[in-house]
């Protein structure tokens, strides 16, 4: 049972690599896998479970395979840090680590201009453009950090830390939503201090700067002159509900 399930997982795995996806009959699966027809449900029934196949009815129905998304990578970190009692200081504390390495290996990019630097770039152009505006600067600050972590260049880490940064920003949108929880986006020179710092961050990786791209995301992390009642979901814990429609 178990090889079986494998062997249909990888297969469908190596198709949503691939890109593909197709509508497959349940009798044609059974013969290309030779397996029984309960061994093939119970296989298709895990496939669901993960998210990599839907079984749809009728005459025209089947097994559809579907891309594996990096949201259920957060999904599943919400869920296990959620049933830890873990809080987003503990998450933003992580970031806080991986993030400048993320700003270095960015530095270090020989195609940078035209990926991570351009990506920032836009960011930083629409959030000065929005910093009158608490919740939408805050919106494109989140974005920063998420083109900033999703164009480092590599894969295992934009997944993991990529999962951390979508899993920090549902929770900090979420509660953002309402103005007494804006924290330390409701002041204006604090916003403007924020996008100056995210300038000189893009500036360093432009250059190709790796240290000073490291040091300046450390210190935009770490700043400990801002007002800490400010940090937004300071103790709050982590809700995995939050990401399930992402
Ligand atoms: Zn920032």
């Amino acid at each position: 049972m178990r090889v079986t399930t494998e062997q249909v997982g990888d297969e469908d795995a190596e198709m949503a690599r691939t890109g593909g996806t197709r509508g497959t009959a349940l009798e044609d699966l059974i013969g290309e896998f030779q397996v029984s027809p309960p061994s093939m449900r119970e296989a298709l029934r895990i496939l669901q479970a993960e998210g990599l196949a839907t079984v749809q009815r009728g005459n025209v129905g089947g097994a559809v395979v579907h891309v594996p998304r990096p949201a259920k990578v957060a999904y599943v970190l919400g869920m296990i840090l959620q049933s830890q009692g873990t809080t987003l200081d503990d998450v933003f504390s992580a970031m806080r680590l991986l993030e400048p390495a993320c700003a270095a290996a960015c530095a270090a990019r020989k195609d940078r201009a035209t990926t991570v630097v351009a990506k920032l770039a836009d960011t930083i152009e629409e959030s000065r453009a929005a910093l009158d505006d608490p919740y939408e600067f805050m919106r494109l600050a989140r974005r920063f950090h998420e083109e900033l972590v999703r164009n480092c260049g590599n894969q295992t880490i934009m997944l993991l830390l990529g999962a951390l940064e979508s899993l920090y920003s549902v929770h900090v949108d979420t509660l953002a939503r309402r103005p007494s929880r804006q924290g330390v986006y409701e002041d204006r020179a604090m916003r403007a201090i924020m996008h100056k710092e995210h300038s000189a961050m893009v500036d360093a990786i432009r250059k190709g700067d790796e240290a000073a791209a490291e040091r300046l995301a450390r210190r935009h992390l770490t700043n400990d002159s801002r007002p800490t009642t400010g940090v937004i979901g300071r103790k709050l814990p982590v809700r995995a509900s939050i990401l399930r429609d992402v």
